[in-house]
């Protein structure tokens, strides 16, 4: 049997880390077994549901790197993908339920509901109507749900990361797979869905193993062969409670991608993170790349417990794939937030230079402007008392003077070009070693410590390091 699996995200939002991590283990399943992945839309929520949402969705989804093999966008035999253009076949399905006696309609009204909720649900009172009861209440004018039968008994199924589940069917009274708009419900459509577009695996979160049973009851009344179910640990927040958008409001970390994208995160920083949350490589290895993770995606070596998100974790491994990427992409990248903190960014070898040295401090790209400051200003900053000091004694301005001079005699600042004037200096006063060097850090740099000299003055450029000096001799 050929492997198909889905992602069936509902367009109401931005997407979910959680749900980001549903998606990444079904694509990597899809790839590993050469299988399709398929991008389904759950767009029946019509209240929430909007276009800009699934636009989005998609957008966000190929920035991740993902592609699909059939999905709203691109097609594919089984489609369509967006579930509000499969309404006829949800009503034909439905109608076969009713004439196989597995579903009827139901004219309870919503007063009548909201009386029976309090007395603890639906009593299952439609469930054998005449045609002339059926009639009286459409002359009444009422408009009718189709509700499914729960058959009175036990489901077991077996869950490769849960095992065997069994759950007790009898007090679940009758549920609505069609609304009176012939709009269906989550579980109905996602059946028919299922079913219809052979879907193999159905891997999603484990907060839907309450549904599970009630679709398996209607792959059977319909008829349709079982797709395994795989049902993933839910991911927890700092709290240790589930992943919310409350925990990270509380702890200060992003809850949506589009907040990791936004805020300068790697795409396979993120896609190596949350894969490694309930999995691990047979190698125990953490750092994998894409085709890496293709390769060892095992769905039984998905744990049963539930992990914790760590951001600072994942700090660490967006750090680090952003000191191994390709530098010309990393200064790309990094462009915009020099831009948007107001630094003259334009100069993409500049800005590669800057990377270069500061790439080493960065967690995430958002974060590059704390760090160039000193490749910019005409007036730097002393960091503290002590880099002040040192910039007014005797022999510091004895240093700047000096090299005032020696730039008089050169055209660009090169990193070879600061070396040699280094050492005419140290020839000409005599002065060498920290106490030459410090003194030149902090006159043109503000700071003690911080990244290669030659290479930080080299961009900086000649002309704002005599602007920089000038100011440490007033
Ligand atoms: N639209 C559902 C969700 O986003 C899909 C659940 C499923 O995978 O069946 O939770």
């Amino acid at each position: 049997m050929s492997v198909r699996v889905r992602f069936a995200p509902s367009p109401t939002g931005f997407l979910h880390i959680g749900n980001v991590r549903t998606a990444i283990f079904n694509y990597l399943f899809a790839r590993h077994h050469n299988g399709s992945f398929i991008l389904r839309i759950e767009d029946t929520d019509q209240e929430r549901s909007t276009k800009e949402s699934e636009t989005r969705l998609i957008e966000i989804l190929k920035w991740l790197g993902f592609s699909w093999d059939e999905g709203p966008d691109c097609g594919g035999e089984v489609g369509p993908y967006r579930q509000m253009e499969r309404l006829a076949l949800y009503q034909t399905y439905a109608q076969q339920l009713i004439d196989s006696g597995h579903a009827y309609y139901c004219y309870t009204s919503a007063e009548e509901l909201a009386q029976l909720r309090e007395q603890g649900g639906y009593d299952n009172r439609h469930r054998e109507l005449t045609l002339e009861q059926q009639q009286a209440f459409e002359a009444e004018g009422r408009q009718p749900v189709v509700r499914f039968k729960v058959p009175d008994q036990e489901i077991t199924f077996t869950d490769i990361i849960k095992g065997n589940v069994t759950v007790n069917l009898t007090d679940l009274p009758d549920f609505v797979i069609l609304r009176a708009n012939g709009i269906p419900t989550y579980n109905y459509a996602c059946v028919i869905d299922d079913a219809l577009m052979k879907i193999s695996h159905v891997i999603r979160g484990d907060d839907h193993l309450i549904n599970t049973p009630k679709q398996i009851i209607m792959y059977h009344a319909l008829g349709f062969d079982l797709p395994e179910f795989a049902h993933m640990p839910m991911i927890l927040g700092q709290d240790g409670s589930k992943l919310s958008k409350r925990d990270a409001e509380k702890y200060g970390y992003p809850i949506y991608l589009e907040q990791y994208r936004d805020r300068g995160y790697l795409p396979e920083a993120i896609i190596n993170y949350l894969s490694l949350l309930s999995w691990s490589s047979e190698s125990g290895e953490e750092l994998l790349s894409l085709d890496q993770l293709i390769a060892e995606a095992d769905i039984h070596r998905i744990g049963k417990s539930a992990a914790k998100f760590d951001i600072q974790k994942l700090n660490w491994m967006n750090g680090m794939y952003i000191r191994e990427a390709d530098i010309t992409r990393i200064a790309r990248l990094a462009q915009p937030y020099l831009q948007a903190a107001g630094y003259p960014a334009d100069d993409l070898d500049q800005v590669t230079e800057i990377v270069s040295q500061t790439r080493k401090y960065l967690e995430y790209l958002a974060q590059i402007p704390e760090h160039v400051g000193l490749f910019f200003a005409d007036r730097v900053e002393f960091e503290n008392e002590e880099a002040a000091k040192i910039a007014q004694t005797e022999t510091a301005q004895t240093i700047y003077r000096a090299f005032l001079d020696g730039l008089e005699t050169i055209d660009t600042l090169t990193p070879d070009e600061f070396k040699s004037l280094m050492k005419s200096i140290q020839k000409s006063t005599g002065i060498k070693g920290k106490n030459l060097w410090m003194p030149v850090r902090v006159g043109l740099t503000g700071q003690t410590h911080g990244p290669d000299l030659a290479a930080t003055v080299a961009i900086v450029g000649k002309e704002t390091c005599a602007n920089r000096l000038k100011r440490m001799l007033q």
